[in-house]
């Protein structure tokens, strides 16, 4: 299986990226933010705590994300393999993926990071607010507080990769098909060894 981790701050273009990566490598994308977004949709009970923090730009508790994923991996289990966008965002995420990989027999092949500096981050998160609908890209102390969180509790995450030398930068700025050439490339010299 060819899984990937999808990781940068809030507004670095994972979704966008995932979307283009799916179709080239045929893999299931799974986006704990998308799904949380379906929960508060359907007004179930999960969705409606998360949304409480999600509107705030906190992180919904572990557990909650790590059952969510757990379960589409379950689902999905005989695939291609996947792409996890904006999870894990926390080291306890990132221990537990593992876990939950290595029972399917399968492993992370690499962790992907987007390098995009706050300033753009802003603007185009607050350039997303206007069409995407979502509460949390309108206003712009929830959209610090969001890269606040993502500096203090998710980049950490980067360490986690690191140490198991799987950790590659990719320059997240520039046009969006140059952007999936660069991370193409990442994925080529991380399955070559
Ligand atoms: P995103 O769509 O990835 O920007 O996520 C939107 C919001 O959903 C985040 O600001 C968090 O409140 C919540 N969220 C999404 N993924 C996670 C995760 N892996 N861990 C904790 N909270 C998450």
């Amino acid at each position: 299986m060819l899984n990937i981790v999808l990781f940068g701050p809030p507004g670095a273009g994972k979704g966008t990226q995932s979307q283009n990566l799916i179709e080239q490598y045929g893999l299931v994308h799974l986006s704990t933010g998308d799904i949380l977004r379906g929960e508060i949709k359907e007004g179930t009970d999960l969705g409606m705590e998360a949304k409480k923090l999600m509107d705030k730009g906190e992180l919904v508790p572990d557990s909650v994300v790590i059952g969510m994923i757990s379960h589409k991996i379950e689902q999905n289990k005989h695939g291609k393999g996947f792409i996890f966008d904006g999870f894990p965002r926390t080291q306890a995420q990132a221990k537990a993926l593992d876990v939950l990989l290595e029972l399917k027999g399968t492993e992370i092949t690499c962790m992907l990071a987007l390098e995009v500096d706050d300033n753009e981050l802003k603007t185009r998160l607050l350039e997303r607010g206007k069409s995407s609908g979502r509460p949390d890209d309108q206003n712009e102390e929830i959209i610090s507080n969001r890269i606040a969180v993502y500096q203090r509790d998710t980049a950490p995450v980067k360490e986690y990769y690191a140490d198991q030398s799987k950790y590659r930068a990719v320059n997240g700025l520039g046009e969006i098909d140059e952007i999936t050439a660069r991370l193409a490339e990442a994925i080529e010299l991380a399955t070559q060894n």
